[in-house]
């Protein structure tokens, strides 16, 4: 089993490979890559699509008045970021902030799957079609499945996925923050039911050494975008 310590070290190792991707061409047109933010040992996680302005500039995700809806909506249930990890399907902003194209989303995707692994959440709340599409590994839309939890197995581990609307959706369509607001509050009830039943041949991967994070390559002496890492 991994301490709650050394999964935050590699999450931070993971975020430090991100930064320098060039895995695809938003490489070229990002200002920072948004990894994500929160509590590397959250039981609820949040995935959202793409880093929009707001978020490219600042390496944080869902800072715009998406990000504000998640806020109130987090305070309604007693939350806050602090207990929450918050990221994105993909880490860099599509320019013009269009939809995330396939290839980008293939070559992100390790990424969001090792945040997965290493957080190891009870609830996943995939925002909106994108991250909803990815981890159901199926096309059907967030109109169908909001609000509808399901046990999925997502890498190793069994968790209690549950679509939301994505909160820019809501921002302009008051029926739809009328659904996401009634998802949202069903949110500490899922908490409650703890960690689904794993699958029987789960087992805790060990730890290989070539995949810890190698001290000489972490520049702990280089200025970090301290919000980043200061609320793992
Ligand atoms: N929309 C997203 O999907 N993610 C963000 O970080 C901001 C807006």
């Amino acid at each position: 089993m991994r301490s709650a310590p050394e999964r935050r070290e590699l999450l931070r190792a993971v975020y430090e490979e991100a930064r320098g991707c060039v895995r695809c061409s938003l490489h070229g047109t990002r200002t920072t890559v948004v990894f994500g933010a929160g509590n590397a040992d959250a039981d609820l996680m949040f995935i959202g699509e793409a880093p929009g302005a707001n978020e490219d500039r600042m390496g944080l995700p869902f800072v715009g008045q998406a990000g504000k809806l998640l806020d109130k909506l987090l305070a309604e249930i007693s939350m806050d970021r602090k207990e929450v990890f918050i990221c994105n399907t993909l880490k860099c902003r599509p320019p013009d902030n269009r939809d995330p194209h396939p290839n980008e989303i293939e070559a992100c995707e390790d990424y969001l799957s090792r945040q997965v692994d290493l957080i190891e959440p009870t609830v996943i709340c995939t925002l909106g079609n994108f991250s909803t599409k990815l981890l159901r590994a199926d096309s059907t839309g967030i109109s169908r499945l909001h609000g509808h939890e399901e046990v999925r197995i997502i890498g190793p581990r069994a968790v209690r996925l549950y679509p939301l609307y994505h909160p820019a959706a809501a921002l302009y369509t008051p029926s739809t923050l009328e659904a996401l607001r009634a998802d949202f509050h069903r949110i500490p009830d899922l908490l409650a039911l703890g960690p689904p039943e794993q699958p029987s041949s789960f087992e805790p991967i060990p730890d290989i050494d070539d995949e810890e994070p190698d001290e000489d390559e972490i520049d702990v002496g280089e200025p970090e975008p301290a919000a980043q890492l200061g609320l793992f």
